[in-house]
């Protein structure tokens, strides 16, 4: 059952929102060479707790950090730790953020310095997918036209959509119904209607789809060990169109899109 929220609840997700694209911008003048996962995730968590909001992957499921961060192979929850950036490397960065009890959703891919043509090329059609499944979510489209918006962009560029990873209807809790694959066939599944929420998550890897799991029993990498990206927005579904909760894209240059978007 997807949940829909009214105005009053959106504008509730979108005050975690504010606070999780805070959170974003300051991992983005953080990330360079030499500083750790671990010395990001404090951050983090200090400037959500100093706003009266908590990290909401931290104790989930016994998750010991406040963000996930996923360097190069690595695709997703990656925990915090000891790994050093180093210049070239691609880390993602995924941020949770529960104000008042209501949840925002959000991540992205930053570039250690300059980085590889492949990996700008990962870092820019990921993106540019994200902002194309954006424009999607409106009333009376349905959900498989936002999954497609995503595949159509990732596939048409060489690159690969991880599959077994999906993003999901989020409010009160991270993750509700529905389930959203980052593939699908437009024009089908739920239709959307105003006052759902979305977290849409394109996960891509340069080379092949598949996963694998790490021995920690948590971090998710690419089986052929090719660079992954992840970038994620929170958006509610509004009667006029498209409302990105989590905009981080306003203050962020890594993976300029291919493309204007309106
Ligand atoms: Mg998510």
């Amino acid at each position: 059952m997807i949940l829909r929220k009214s105005p009053a609840e959106v504008e509730m997700m979108a005050a975690a929102g504010a606070i999780h694209t805070r959170a974003m911008k300051l991992v983005e003048g953080k990330v360079r060479e030499g500083v750790t996962t671990l010395e990001l995730d404090a951050a983090v968590e200090k400037l959500i707790r100093s706003q009266g909001a908590e990290p909401a992957f931290k104790g989930y499921r016994g998750f010991t950090g406040s963000i996930c961060a996923s360097p190069n192979s690595m695709v997703v929850h990656g925990i915090p730790g000891r790994y050093a950036l180093s210049r070239g490397d691609v880390i993602s960065v995924d941020i949770g953020v529960v104000l008042d009890g209501w949840v925002a959703d959000g991540a992205v891919t930053f570039p250690v310095g300059p980085v590889s043509p492949v990996a700008r090329k990962l870092l820019e059609v990921t993106r540019q997918s994200l902002l194309d499944a954006v424009e999607q979510c409106r009333p009376g489209n349905r959900l498989g036209d936002v999954s497609h918006a995503v595949q159509k962009r990732v596939e048409g560029e060489g690159l690969s959509v991880v599959r077994s990873l999906v993003g999901h209807g989020i409010g009160r809790d991270m993750h509700e119904d529905p389930q959203i694959p980052n593939y699908g066939q437009p024009g089908r599944g739920p239709l959307l209607e105003p006052g759902m929420v979305l977290a849409v998550e394109p996960m891509v890897n340069a080379g092949r789809h598949m996963v694998r799991m790490g021995d920690d029993g948590w971090a998710i990498y690419s089986q052929d060990g090719s660079l992954a990206a992840h970038f994620e927005f929170t958006i509610a579904v509004t009667e006029d169109g498209p409302r990105i909760l989590t905009p981080w894209h306003e203050l962020i240059d890594a993976g300029a899109p291919l493309t204007p978007v309106a």
